[in-house]
């Protein structure tokens, strides 16, 4: 497996033992994938995770539904449902990138509603909890 779509695989894969281990390493390995920087702006350094649909308008907490963003980028974007309507109105945009962002997005292990992942994740949080 070259990387994990839900951070609950990492605990799966006894990876990490603890689910804060697992979310922080889940982060990481997302952060390094784009070197550290902002998939959008490709400037200011990734401190945060952008969901790219927004998890107020049903995106999921996967790894295809999040990149790394710096706050300024994360913050404009805000919830805004069509991102890439709103990258093209920003100075950085770049058609390149926009491909490389839907390319990330298509790459994913599961559909996202097969449940595979969802049995994994509680699974985790099951054992996690006691
Ligand atoms: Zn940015």
């Amino acid at each position: 497996m070259g990387y994990a779509e839900d951070w609950g695989e990492l605990m799966f894969g006894l990876q990490c033992l603890t689910k804060s281990s697992a979310k922080r390493q889940f982060r990481q390995a997302i952060r390094q994938s784009w070197g550290g920087l902002c998939c959008y702006c490709r400037d200011r350094r990734a401190t945060t995770l952008d969901h790219i649909k927004p998890r107020s308008r049903g995106g999921s907490n996967l790894r295809s539904n999040l990149v790394p963003a710096c706050v300024e980028c994360n913050h404009s974007k805000g919830s805004e449902v069509n991102w890439i309507a709103w990258y093209q109105r920003q100075d950085f945009y770049s058609k390149v990138a926009q491909e490389v962002i839907e390319e990330w997005i298509d790459n994913t292990h599961y559909e996202e509603n097969n449940g595979t992942t969802d049995d994994r994740t509680t699974i985790c949080l099951t054992a996690s909890t006691v």
